[in-house]
């Protein structure tokens, strides 16, 4: 059965990172070194050039259009002349034709109209803003040094230029509540970007947070929490149309090593925890649906979805046959089935769903 894919994919991109670059104050959870696995000081503009140099000796093109992405700082803080050149360094790509735009991610209140025209006349297509929480409260005690407010004409600012915009969202940050988090993803869609990035917040080493922590003046989240809130705001998103396309922070070995997260929601595969419990429920409500008890039941998905429908060791695949008690679970994997669709096969009974078709409630 041939199911449209509500997202397309993304562009392929290929992130090239500037930590701390332009930024004017260290925001309390930010360790870039330890997100980004770099240091400032191990960023040149030559460095920048080997990187992607490298990059297209190496990487095998796809049929999705591929974007660099100065990520990591506040690109748009940084001096005039340093992000010319940066943005210079790209046009030869841009020209051959092996990349198709150049993305950037900002602080809200780095951007203005000049700002905004030279980085349209030198490719860039999207830029992602650093949101983090659209509650003032959780802004203030995160230092952020912007407001609410700030974000809204950011957002605005770049729609009237024709950029497309990314918001970066965090959740559990100092004063943050399951309340506040509702408000932030329920703002977020009033604001309708093209696309989310969601991390939960992790305690970095050598961060203001850390030492919040340690006087117990800060409690993260658990993970099972980070994972609640997640799920709630990529099924919400989703269902308002807006792509969620990054959970969690992209692992780094620095992020491994002892002592660097010192506390929080950490996972090295968090997407895929927030993936296995939307799926779990998915199957849950199919199930439901049916008499599946002592039968045995087949589910068609996406070969790519079918790690995340098992779950962590099989976890899903344990409670679906415990809660239902199915005589078997076959996973049928089409390739030519899209991801996030579910099909529960059992004698001539067939129903579906997305996941978009799950109810976004906090529980
Ligand atoms: S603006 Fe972004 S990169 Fe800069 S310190 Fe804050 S979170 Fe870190």
């Amino acid at each position: 059965m041939k199911r449209a894919d509500p997202f397309p994919a993304t562009p392929r991109i290929l992130p090239i990172f500037l930590p701390y670059l332009g930024c004017r104050q260290r925001c309390i959870f930010c360790n870039e070194k330890i997100a980004t696995g770099l240091s400032t000081a191990e960023i040149s503009e030559e460095t920048v050039q080997k990187t992607m140099v490298l990059y297209f000796a190496h990487f095998k093109p796809d049929d999705r259009p591929v974007q660099i992405a100065f990520y990591g700082g506040t690109f748009t803080g940084m001096a005039e002349e340093k992000q010319l050149r940066l943005l210079q360094m790209v046009r030869p790509f841009l020209r051959n034709g092996q990349v198709d735009g150049i993305r950037i991610s900002t602080r809200p209140d780095e951007i203005d109209e000049n700002r905004l025209d030279l980085l349209r006349s030198h490719g860039v297509k999207t830029v992602e803003i650093g949101a983090q929480s659209l509650v003032e409260e959780v802004l203030h005690r995160s230092r952020r040094g912007h407001t609410v407010e700030d974000v809204f004409s950011a957002v605005e600012r770049l729609r009237r230029k024709g950029f497309e915009v990314g918001l970066h969202l965090m959740a559990g940050l100092p004063g943050d509540t399951p309340q506040s988090f509702v408000s932030t993803i329920e703002r977020t869609i009033a604001l309708q970007p093209d696309t989310v990035r969601l991390h939960p917040t992790l305690v970095f080493r050598d961060t203001v947070l850390e030492s919040l922590y340690a006087e117990g003046r800060y409690s993260p989240l658990s993970l099972s929490e980070a994972v609640q809130l997640s799920r709630y705001a990529l099924l919400r998103l989703e269902k308002a149309g807006i792509p969620v396309i990054r959970i969690g922070l992209q692992t780094t070995p620095e992020m491994e090593a002892p002592g660097n997260v010192v506390a929080g929601p950490f996972h090295p595969a968090f997407r895929s925890l927030v993936d296995a419990a939307i799926f779990r429920e998915m199957a849950s409500a199919l199930l439901s649906a049916i008499s599946p008890e002592g039968r045995t039941v087949t589910f068609l998905i996406s070969p790519r979805d079918l790690s995340d429908f098992r779950g962590q060791k099989n976890e899903n695949l344990d409670f679906l046959t415990e809660r239902f008690r199915p005589e078997a679970i076959r996973l049928d994997g089409r390739p030519d089935y899209p991801r996030g669709w579910l099909t529960l096969q059992n004698g001539g009974r067939t129903v579906s769903m997305h996941r978009t078709g799950l109810h976004p409630v906090l529980s």
